[in-house]
């Protein structure tokens, strides 16, 4: 069996069994909590910290949810009224911090990188959670994607899956790609401008393709990216009607999709830029399923980090 997580900041290298593991004990929380209408004592007398340094609104309702669910306390640090707006050391926040005695800290920060060197630097046995780093990781993002795909099409080996969008600046499409191809899925197709697209490098698991309405053919699910404006420079800004044109998502771009294909967007959707309502709206959107699956992921999540 592969050994139980301390921390989770990525999914990166994660062994198929763990993923599977984790995405097991989601469906198991899913059961024991009935779908949220009862409480499951797993984490009582332990505390955690949503430190969110990017704002946020579903990931950190979702983990308040997963952990309260789960009997634990929960502190939102309001990075608005604390002394990280003074030129506090990120280290001496973390510090100061652990004084409190937390179990664990959900880290959200615009800088990739930032939960690890938390890792590095805490002096207590508290375990860090990943919320979204920068453009590199979101990987409770990435699992609580792959459930929902599971959910609906369990047999990844055969799966295409089309990612589209600003996957430049996405931590969500690294996250997907990470926890797909552990899982087996073979055909990843990565579509978007060339200006928002990676270094073919880093995903050579993947293949690119520019063009959207090849890039959807015979896709058994589409998962939608919004174009990440904080993260790039004023001369990589699309032009947003010329963008929907080429790169959004409408009925009749979905009808190339296999039938049934699933709609993913990991929120917050720009109706008419990346996707248009009559699909984020339609009967093969998976969009609320993704925002519920979260919260089970998250418990699943705390209970193999935090559980005696
Ligand atoms: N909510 C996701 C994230 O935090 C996706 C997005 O913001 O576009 O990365």
């Amino acid at each position: 069996m592969s050994p139980r997580l301390r921390h989770l900041t990525t999914l990166e290298h994660l062994p198929r069994e763990t993923i599977e593991r984790l995405l097991d004990r989601a469906m198991a929380m899913r059961d024991a909590c009935a779908h949220g209408t009862r409480k499951i004592d797993l984490l009582t007398g332990r505390t955690v910290l949503n430190l969110f340094f990017e704002p946020s609104t579903r990931t950190r309702t979702s983990f308040e949810l997963a952990a309260r669910r789960l009997g634990a306390d929960v502190v939102n640090f309001d990075i608005g009224f604390s002394s990280a707006n003074k030129g506090e050391e990120l280290y001496d926040t973390l510090h100061t911090l652990e004084a409190m005695h937390l179990d664990a800290i959900i880290v959200r920060h615009k800088a990739s990188g930032t939960p690890d060197e938390l890792v590095r630097h805490a002096m207590s046995g508290v375990s860090v959670i990943n919320a979204g780093d920068g453009n590199r990781a979101h990987p409770t993002q990435g699992l609580l994607d792959a459930l929902t795909i599971r959910q609906h099409r369990p047999d990844f080996e055969n799966l295409a899956v089309t990612i589209c969008g600003d996957v430049k600046h996405s931590r969500v499409a690294r996250s997907d790609v990470h926890a797909l191809s552990a899982l087996g899925v073979r055909d990843i197709r990565l579509c978007g401008p060339a200006s928002l697209m990676p270094d073919a490098g880093e995903f050579a698991q993947c293949r690119f393709v520019e063009d959207f309405s090849q890039a959807i053919e015979g896709a058994d699910a589409v998962i939608m990216l919004r174009l990440q404006k904080e993260r790039m420079a004023q001369t990589e800004l699309p032009d947003e009607a010329a963008y929907f044109r080429q790169y959004g998502l409408d009925s009749a771009r979905l009808a190339r999709a296999r039938k049934g294909c699933l709609v993913m967007h990991p929120g917050p959707i720009n109706r008419g830029i990346e996707i248009a309502s009559e699909v984020a709206d339609g009967a093969q959107s998976r969009i609320l399923e993704q925002v519920g699956n979260g919260v089970f992921v998250r418990m699943a999540v705390l209970g193999e980090l935090l559980a005696r």
